[in-house]
Order: structure tokens, then C-alpha cells, then sequence
């Protein structure tokens, strides 16, 4: 099996940002969102420059596509658990019983302010915690609404 360079969980703003920074880079991304943004219930977005009163999900098609353009993927799907290969990388995990690999993760799943439903064990990483982390092979991001 490929191991992907990155796999972003969640595919929010956030996800998809780093997405597209990533792929610019030419690093090998893997976007998995299960597709329930904090804002679904929004009808227009307001105070984002450039695009107030833009319908989010808008916002969102227009990152897939830029994401896709650079040549990361996207998948829908739910992560369940995060679990060290014993190497250098991590096992995602999802609901569905795929397996990805990945050498990094970057969790965007607007952890900020619900519980995430990933967990680690083991690894960097060793807990639920929100907390962003460089030089590691873990990170969250997010915005706090
Ligand atoms: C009602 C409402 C209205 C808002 N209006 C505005 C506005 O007008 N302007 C503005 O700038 N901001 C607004 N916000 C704030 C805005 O929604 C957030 O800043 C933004 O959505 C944060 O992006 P995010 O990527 O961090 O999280 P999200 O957009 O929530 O994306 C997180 C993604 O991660 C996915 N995910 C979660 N768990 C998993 C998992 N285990 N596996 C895979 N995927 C997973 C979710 O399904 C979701 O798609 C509003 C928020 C709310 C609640």
C-alpha cells in the first residue's frame, strides 16, 4: 500500500487550506472529511473577504476543486482512530475498514470547541487533547468560533 506524505483530517476551511498549501508543495495529500461542517446550518457566510455572503458550502466546493487541481485527493469518510506503524508513520483508520498510510496527519476537524472523535495511541501523540504541535508528526488546526 502508497503511504500518502500527509493526510488531513477534515476537509472544513481549515482542512482544505492546508490541503492546498501541501499540495502546492508537491507533497502526496490525502483529504478525509466525513462532511458535516460547523456551519452547515448557515445559509451565507459574513465578514470573509472577498466572499461575504457566499453560501459556505460554496467556499468548500470552490477549496475542492483548487485542492484537486494541484493533485491532492479528497475522500469522504470518517476516521476513527490514528495508530503508529512502528515506524516513522501512522495508520488512519475508517469507519468503513479502509486503511490508509501516512507519514504525517493534520487534524482539522474543528476540535476547537466539540470533543474530536480521533484518538491516538501511543506514538507523539498520546491523547485527545487539543493542542497544535510543530516538529512532530502530529498537529491540530482550527479556528475558534
Ligand atoms: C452557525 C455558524 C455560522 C458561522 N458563520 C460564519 C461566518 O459567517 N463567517 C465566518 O467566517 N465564520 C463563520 N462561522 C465559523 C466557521 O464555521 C468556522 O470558522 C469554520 O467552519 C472552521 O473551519 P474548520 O475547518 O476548522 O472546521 P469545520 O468547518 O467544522 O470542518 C471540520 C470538518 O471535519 C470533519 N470531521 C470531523 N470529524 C471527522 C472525522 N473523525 N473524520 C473525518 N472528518 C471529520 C467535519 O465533518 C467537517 O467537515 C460560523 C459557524 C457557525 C457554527
Amino acid at each position: 500500500m502508497s503511504q500518502h506524505d500527509a493526510v488531513v483530517i477534515g476537509g472544513g476551511a481549515a482542512g482544505l487550506s492546508a490541503a492546498l498549501v501541501l499540495s502546492r508543495a508537491r507533497r502526496r495529500v490525502l483529504v478525509v472529511d466525513a462532511g458535516s461542517p460547523r456551519n452547515a446550518p448557515a445559509a451565507h457566510m459574513h465578514g470573509f473577504l472577498s466572499r461575504d455572503g457566499l453560501p459556505p458550502g460554496e467556499l468548500l466546493a470552490y477549496g475542492r476543486n483548487e485542492v484537486k487541481n494541484y493533485g491532492g485527493e479528497i475522500i469522504a469518510g470518517t476516521v476513527t482512530a490514528l495508530v503508529p506503524d512502528g515506524r516513522t508513520g501512522f495508520w488512519v483508520l475508517l469507519g468503513d475498514g479502509q486503511r490508509i498510510s501516512a507519514r504525517r496527519l493534520l487534524v482539522t476537524t474543528a476540535t476547537s470547541y466539540r470533543t474530536s472523535p480521533v484518538c491516538v495511541s501511543g506514538g507523539p501523540a498520546t491523547s485527545c487533547t487539543v493542542r497544535t504541535a510543530t516538529d512532530t508528526r502530529f498537529a491540530t488546526a482550527g479556528s475558534v468560533c
